[in-house]
């Protein structure tokens, strides 16, 4: 539970530094985006909707309620999903006010010191490499097959169980992180298309280093020089999304020097929630006057990598006498949602001549995972995912793609502990193995 801060809310904070959020005050209370709700599909309670939220949001704003601790109650339960924004007929945004309000009632800084220990590694990208090392060496020794197999955790009472948790959310056979093996510059492969800065990231460096990798490689197929600055910090999205407005400045404006001098057509991230941000910066930093045309720079060539090879149309892939994997897709929120990014991943998908694409029920709908709120909200996290694993058990597909860093823990955790028998893989790498036997083939 976070700590309530003194601050009243400003009407300044809905109206927005952009207009974007603007809102609470034409909404029409229609409740439309009642349903798109995981949180009001939940608990059936008003204050848990995104039109409570917005009203909760407005009447503090407005000096009608001095109950700080419950409206921020509601900011932080509120998985920033955004579902609610693409079903809002009005353009009310009420998971960005949520955001919005978090930043306002704790003054720009972290609600807790637990929750500020663990935003802080995100500030080094060393601490990343180093997490990588901890975690092939708990997985090389064995130690992770023996905790999960022994259930060991389970015997340590409350922690024990906050402990499994969180070890479920380690994925299996981690690579060395991207930063470490990766080449600054990667040459294009074919006619040259042009030339792209990779942005790092923090988990998908760190735990899913072989899906970057596939997705540096997907780009330099298709005829795109790929560079990739090692300094690259976080984007910020784990920071903001806690309130914590200073440690986003701290990291966003590291990212935009680093890019700013870059030659490049576009920055290119394969992490749903990289990409929100950075085409954010452009928003947060309108009026500083230092960092405000560099934010500007910055967010126009920020793309997702489906949306990027969509813009420019993929290379041909070869072909294959039938399909041999069944795919299904879960859209990241932050993509879907919050960059209205929803087709390009189905549409390459369906190129694909491997993949046989079936659709999941109700794939935009969160996977509970929404940055740390898995951790934050494990109880409400638990009851998504639950329903998510359902889904995805009855589609019969054998593989779940994905997007996102976070989405891609919470499902891979999810499909062992509902013993849902699937694999759970980033885009990219799909696409890459298509690539891939191709070239086999050909030699063959
Ligand atoms: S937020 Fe939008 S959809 Fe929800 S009640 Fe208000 S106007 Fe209607
Ligand atoms: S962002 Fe998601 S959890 Fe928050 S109000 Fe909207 S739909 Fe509900």
């Amino acid at each position: 539970m976070p700590t309530p801060a003194r601050n009243p809310l400003s009407l300044e904070t809905f109206i927005g530094s952009d207009g974007l959020i603007a809102g609470s005050d034409i909404c029409v209370q229609c409740g439309v985006c009642l349903s798109a709700c995981p949180t009001y599909a939940l608990t059936g309670e008003e204050i848990q909707s995104p039109r409570g939220r917005v009203m909760l949001y407005r009447a503090a704003a407005e000096g009608l309620t001095h109950e700080y601790d419950v409206v921020l109650e509601a900011a932080y339960d509120c998985l920033d999903c955004r579902a609610c924004q693409t079903v809002c007929p009005s353009g009310v945004k009420p998971g960005e006010l949520s955001v919005e309000t978090r930043i306002a009632l704790q003054n720009g800084k972290p609600p807790s010191w637990q929750i500020a220990a663990i935003l802080e590694p995100f500030k080094y990208p060393w601490v990343w490499d180093a997490m990588n090392f901890g975690v092939r060496t708990y997985q090389g020794i064995g130690l992770q097959k023996w905790i999960r197999k022994s259930n060991i955790l389970e015997k340590f009472g409350t922690v024990g169980k906050k402990l499994k948790e969180l070890e479920n959310l380690i994925p299996q056979n981690v690579g060395p992180s991207l930063r470490t093996r990766l080449e600054p510059i990667t040459p294009a492969i074919g006619e040259r298309r042009g030339r792209v800065a990779f942005f790092l990231g923090c988990l998908m460096n760190a735990f899913y280093s072989d899906a970057s990798s596939a997705t540096v490689r997907v780009l330099t197929l298709n005829g795109f020089e790929v560079i990739t600055p090692r300094d690259t910090t976080c984007c910020g999205a784990p920071h903001i999304e806690e309130g914590d407005r200073a440690g986003f400045d701290t990291v966003a404006k590291r990212n935009l020097d680093l890019f700013d001098g870059l030659d490049v057509d576009a920055i290119i991230t394969d992490c749903a929630g990289c990409g929100a941000e950075m085409k954010k910066y452009a928003k947060y930093f309108k009026h500083d006057l230092e960092y405000s045309q560099k934010a500007e720079r910055f967010s126009s060539r920020s793309y997702g990598l489906s949306e990027y090879l969509k813009k420019h149309g993929l290379r041909d892939l070869p072909q294959h006498d039938a399909p041999e994997m069944t795919v299904m897709y879960q859209d990241a929120c932050h993509l879907c949602h919050g960059q209205n990014v929803c087709n390009q991943p189905r549409e390459i998908l369906k190129e694909n001549p491997l993949v046989a694409f079936t659709e999941l029920e109700s794939a935009s709908d969160c996977c509970g995972s929404a940055g740390i709120y898995n951790i934050t909200h494990a109880e409400t996290s638990q009851q998504i995912l639950s329903g998510k694993m359902e889904r995805v058990r009855e589609s019969g597909a054998a593989i779940l793609a994905v997007e996102n860093p976070g989405c891609l823990m919470q499902l891979e955790a999810g499909t062992r502990q509902f013993g849902v028998d699937v694999q759970v893989l980033h885009t990219s790498q799909i696409l890459e193995r298509a690539y891939r036997e191709g070239v086999s083939q050909e030699k063959a």
